[in-house]
């Protein structure tokens, strides 16, 4: 064995100790709650591609989509079929169109229903609460409430937050947290969002 390939397999087998290790001490098993946060590209996209993974051992997701702003979304045509996925969208505003608080608020309550629903519900896997940030940043829904139902759900029930901003406290409480960093973005050189790829 070349003395590049004997440090190769010493520094394997350290790498393997070490993983090993970290394997044997993640013995908890329970529901999880990941925010996926930041201004770059993929925070919604990798809440979908968890969707997939769950639906694809047959377990039931729920997806609620706080934002209409962004109306086509090529996921959900693609797994709204399956019979264990529900997905509730937010009715009327809210987009930065509507600007109106009161139509808004009314709006986001009636979808945060479904959620609490979704939240209580032991046969429900995964909840995905998509741009949910923005409704606590501008008012429309209070940290408490949501902290609450997030809480207090089924222990083996894992909930996935996206959106910018995300809230100090959700923060605190997430188990696992993905900062999405923006490093460029086609958009800010004035290419236009694609279909099926930017929704
Ligand atoms: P995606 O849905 O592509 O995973 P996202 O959820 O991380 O993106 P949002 O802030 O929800 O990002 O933005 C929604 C839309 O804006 C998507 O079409 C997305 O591609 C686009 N977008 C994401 N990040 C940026 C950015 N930094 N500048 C401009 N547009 C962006
Ligand atoms: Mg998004």
């Amino acid at each position: 064995m070349s003395d590049r390939d004997t440090r190769h397999k010493q520094s394997m087998q350290k790498l393997k100790a070490h993983v090993d290790e970290k394997v044997a001490a993640a013995t908890e098993q329970r529901g999880l709650l990941l925010v996926f946060t930041g201004n770059g590209k993929g925070k919604t996209t990798a809440a979908w591609g968890t969707v997939t993974r769950a639906l694809g051992y047959g377990y039931r997701v729920g997806v609620i989509q706080f934002i209409k702003g962004q109306w086509e979304c090529g996921e959900r045509e693609r797994l709204v079929e399956d019979p264990n996925l529900e997905v509730a969208i937010m009715g009327t505003g809210f987009t930065w169109e509507t600007q109106n608080r009161e139509a808004d608020t009314a709006a986001c309550r009636e979808v945060w229903a479904e959620a609490e629903r979704m939240l209580a519900d032991p046969d429900v896997y995964l909840v995905v609460l998509d741009e949910i940030t923005y409704m606590l940043k501008f008012g429309y829904l209070d940290i408490d409430t949501v902290r609450r139902a997030i809480e207090n759900r089924p222990a083996e029930q894992s909930v996935i937050v996206t959106g910018r901003n995300a809230h100090r406290e959700l923060l605190e409480m997430a188990d696992t947290v993905t900062e999405m960093q923006e490093v460029r973005h086609a958009f800010n050189a004035g290419v236009q969002a694609r279909r099926g790829i930017d929704y």
